[in-house]
């Protein structure tokens, strides 16, 4: 990927806090949740493929209420794991992900237990994550953001699109790519709130379909609803 002039790099920077400052005098901070396991969010990430939030909350409620622990996971059969997940859908497909990617942990560390990443350099963090199979860009910056506290910026589809329409993403870049590209551009600190507003934004005003750019507090700021709403 190309990499940013220092000029360049320094004019989205201070683009990403103005933006920033709008959306948090929208919506006001995040409360932060609790931190999760990481081996959670790997594993919640891989539910939530292609499906809902409730549906990936309610196959991960089941499966921990039906094997009690990621350990229990690991050692049953895919067709058990397939059973307990089947409200996140496409389950044959997620369940030889999931013990894939538990066992592989277990071969590579002794256990299940991800914390040691905590203490390595994010990119080292990163690329051992993203050395697990199945795992990508989002679901290695979740589990790191989330289940470790390391400021990896994960972009879902709603951060995708607003960035996209903002102009902070070149045109045409994908999801995967996008997240290297707007990590450098937002301090470590505000990395979880910048992710939640821009994911609350996605949701209530920069919706796929039909976006509320007339309303929208970020409308001055954004390359698409100022050409949409004919601003010069
Ligand atoms: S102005 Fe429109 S396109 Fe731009 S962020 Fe707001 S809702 Fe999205």
């Amino acid at each position: 990927m190309e990499r940013l002039d220092d000029v360049t790099l320094e004019r989205k920077r201070q683009y990403v806090l103005r933006i920033y400052e709008l959306l948090l005098e929208t919506y006001g901070p995040p409360s932060r949740r609790s931190q999760a396991d990481p081996v959670g969010e790997l594993v919640g990430v891989i539910l939530s493929q292609h499906t809902s939030d409730v549906n990936t909350d309610r196959a991960f409620a089941n499966l921990l209420a039906t094997f009690g622990s990621m350990e229990a996971v690991r050692d049953a059969s895919q067709e058990a794991i397939a059973a307990a997940i089947k409200s996140a859908g496409l389950s044959n497909v997620k369940a030889p992900r999931i013990k894939a990617v538990l066992q592989t942990i277990q071969a590579r560390y002794g256990s299940l237990d991800l914390s040691r990443l905590a203490s390595l350099p994010l990119e080292e963090a990163k690329s051992e994550l993203r050395s697990l199979p199945g795992v990508g860009p989002k679901t290695a910056a979740c589990a790191l953001l989330f289940g470790l506290g390391m400021p990896a910026f994960p972009v879902d589809t709603h951060i995708h699109r607003v960035t996209l329409r903002l102009g902070l993403l070149p045109a045409g870049m994908s999801a995967e790519q996008a997240h290297d590209y707007l990590e450098p551009l937002v301090p470590p600190a505000l990395v979880f709130n910048f992710h939640v507003l821009l994911i609350w934004h996605g949701r209530t005003i920069c919706q796929a379909q039909r976006p509320k750019c007339p309303r929208c507090p970020l409308l001055l700021e954004c390359v698409y609803g100022r050409r949409a709403l004919g601003i010069t």
